[in-house]
């Protein structure tokens, strides 16, 4: 059954609070945004849009009800409490919205939240890959893709496609070698005319107001300089991308990098190498994207915490399941 079908009824039949109270929930659940709005005109990635203000407002108030909202410094306190379950809001990359919207709601609950910033973006505003992706799809009114080193077939795009073949096309992406990945984009760019538009005035935060957030009590942690996936890096490579990430951020906020998460964060995407860049600059946690929770009195992988995806489909039952019956609608995926 599906995850979104099975909350609706746990919720419907009065199921959940009576399975929440034989198995409650205790832990650390760690859940990932990556924006907060409407994203459904924009011509960007729309699936980067975790929810809207209204829906991120009641989630707060939720989480605020019937959880501990922690900060990354708490993580070692709240292992040793196995009685409650606590939540990290995390967030990744650096969007604007996050300061605009994000921050001033967490304000108005009064909870904290982590932010993990690729650098790059905040230093050269611009278009990431993924959104230039959707970008450079989007602004093709209709015609055949032809990435024959790439797609085992061309790729149509028209209005009942576009969407479809974003999706494919950020999936290859995400699959290469980043020398490979580069030159996948900029193939794409060539067949598509190469007219993506926005990231640089309106996308990102300043540094500004990372300090602002820093300084209201919100924890800011590193994504790399470039978004990188570091697994397709050789290690002086993945060196360059943490330790630079690192070496920006504490030199705008004050404060060095104890916290980092790694680049889409699926299994694939971090390695051996990535942890012994965080371990010999001291980081002490780092956070994957893969799903998961960690229970009470679990083992932990201090480089592999896990994090719940919240996607904009997640409706209010589905959202409350996640947080309330964590052993069930919390599992680590095979990507
Ligand atoms: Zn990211």
């Amino acid at each position: 059954m599906k995850r979104r079908t099975l909350a609706g009824l746990l919720s419907a039949t009065g199921l959940r609070p009576l399975l929440a109270s034989c198995l409650p929930p205790r832990g650390i659940l760690g859940l990932n945004y990556h924006r907060i709005g409407d994203g459904s005109r924009s011509n960007l990635d729309r699936s980067l849009w975790s929810a809207s203000e209204e829906a991120f407002d009641r989630q707060l108030r939720y989480l605020k009800r019937n959880s501990e909202v922690i900060g990354p410094d708490d993580i070692d306190a709240a292992r040793k409490d196995r009685r409650s379950l606590h939540v990290l809001i995390t967030f990744d990359d650096g969007y604007l919205d996050n300061y605009e919207l994000a921050y001033a709601a967490l304000r108005r609950h009064d909870l904290p939240a982590t932010f993990f910033i690729a650098t790059g973006f905040i230093d050269r505003p611009r278009l990431p890959w993924w959104d230039e992706i959707a970008s450079l799809v989007r602004a093709l009114h209709r015609g055949t893709l032809d990435l024959a080193d790439w797609l085992p077939a061309p790729l149509a795009v028209d209005d009942d496609t576009r969407e479809a073949a974003i999706q494919t096309l950020l999936a290859t992406y995400k699959s290469l070698p980043a020398a490979q990945a580069a030159e996948f984009l900029a193939r794409l760019r060539t067949v598509t005319g190469g007219r993506a538009r926005g990231g640089r005035d309106d996308l990102w935060m300043t540094w500004d107001m990372v300090r602002e957030m820093a300084a209201g009590g919100m924890t800011i942690g590193g994504h790399t300089i470039n978004h990188a996936i570091l697994s397709g890096l050789d290690e002086d490579e993945q060196w360059q991308e943490i330790s630079g990430c690192a070496a920006r951020l504490e030199r705008e906020t004050g404060r060095p990098m104890r916290y980092f998460a790694y680049p889409v964060g699926g299994r694939s995407t971090f390695d051996a190498a990535s942890r012994r860049c965080l371990e010999r600059l001291g980081v002490r946690y780092a956070f994957s994207y893969y799903g998961g929770y960690t229970g009470a009195g679990a083992e932990i992988d201090r480089y592999d915490i896990p994090r719940m995806p919240i996607e904009p489909y997640i409706d209010g039952d589905w959202f409350r399941a996640i947080v309330q019956l964590p052993r069930i609608f919390c599992r680590r995926t095979q990507a």
